[in-house]
């Protein structure tokens, strides 16, 4: 019989895991054939999450906690759960029931199609903060503009990924990561269903503003050199412009005598120029720190699907 975990990081969610068990479990048990079992991940929470999932441990076998040190955020908490797997398949779920359970057998469904990571894409949302949809929008403009492969705005880390996705993950070694965009960039065979998340069932959205915006810088700068080659661009364009106006100067005072440029002028002129060129020299260092950075990160330089023979 082949396995199913389902993966949930957990971060002061004691209002909300009795329920979300009962609400999957209510949806697992209708389906035959697989085995599933119920990963918690639990990021340093600082409520009674931990003793809640203790409890549903002692309770069932299925039940599997790991309990990190401290708060390490949502995307490290899905590492240290997806490192820990030995499964057929993954479901990945927020505790919150913001992912609803009901999709689970439409993701197996695909999964059986062929598929090795079903993803969902969120059609809507309520009582999102225009200020937070607005971010979401030009994230997404942003990120697709400067990267070399496609993001699909709206997705979410809601997702089944088959083990081999789940081997290709653990080859990751990266500190800065976006599981979620990690797994874009790897590519495999992948399909999306629309869902309609609705609200937090209880508490709070444990994503405060600031670690959305680090999470956005991380992702730019994990997935694109863009920003470290924006020094450089913008120095050649300074330089570009201030060379040619100095020649135009030069050239004017020599022959056509149309203009007098004051000696404060060439100075000024001169000094951008120079200040164009200290900009491009970063913009080249900057290239090599580049490429430093893409060693370091240590990404795998490619995935095999498979091997046959
Ligand atoms: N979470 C986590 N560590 C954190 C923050 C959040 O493990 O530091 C978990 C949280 O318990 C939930 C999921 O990540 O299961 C999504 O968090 P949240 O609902 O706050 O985010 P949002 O729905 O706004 O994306
Ligand atoms: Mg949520």
């Amino acid at each position: 019989m082949k396995k199913v975990s389902i993966l949930v990081p957990v971060y002061n969610e004691g209002d909300n895991l009795f329920t979300f068990f009962n609400e999957v479990t209510k949806v697992t048990s209708q389906i035959a054939n697989y085995e599933f079992e119920y990963v918690f991940v639990d990021d340093g929470s600082r409520d009674n999450s931990v003793k809640i999932l203790e409890d549903l441990a002692s309770k069932n076998k299925k039940v599997i906690v790991l309990e990190l040190s401290r708060n390490f955020g949502k995307e490290i908490a899905l590492t240290a759960g997806i490192d820990s797997l030995k499964t057929d398949a993954v479901i990945i779920m927020d505790a919150d029931l913001q992912h609803p359970p009901k999709y689970i057998p439409e993701f197996i469904k695909h999964w059986e199609d062929g598929f090795e990571i079903v993803a969902t894409q969120r059609v809507s949302i309520q009582k999102q903060p225009l200020f937070r949809k607005l971010g979401s929008y030009f994230f997404y403009k942003i990120l697709n503009f400067i990267s070399e492969f496609q993001t699909v705005p709206q997705t979410t880390d809601f997702r089944l990924l088959d083990k081999i996705v789940i081997e290709a993950l653990k080859e990751f070694r990266e500190r800065n990561r976006m599981v979620r965009g990690l797994i874009d960039w790897m590519g495999f065979k992948k399909t999306f269903i629309p869902f309609e998340a609705p609200e937090r069932f209880a508490g709070e959205a444990r994503y405060s503003y600031s670690k959305l915006v680090r999470l956005a810088v991380n992702s730019m700068t994990s997935f694109s050199l863009f920003p470290l080659r924006l020094a450089g661009y913008f120095g050649i364009l300074i330089s570009t412009v201030f060379g040619c106006l100095f020649i135009f100067m030069v050239l004017n005072s020599l022959f056509l005598h149309i203009t007098v440029f004051s000696a404060l002028s060439y100075v000024i002129v001169i000094n951008s120029f120079l200040i164009g060129i200290v900009l491009s020299c970063l913009g080249l260092i900057a290239l090599y720190i580049g490429h430093i950075y893409i060693e370091v990160i240590d990404r795998p330089l490619y995935i095999v699907r498979k091997k046959k023979n």
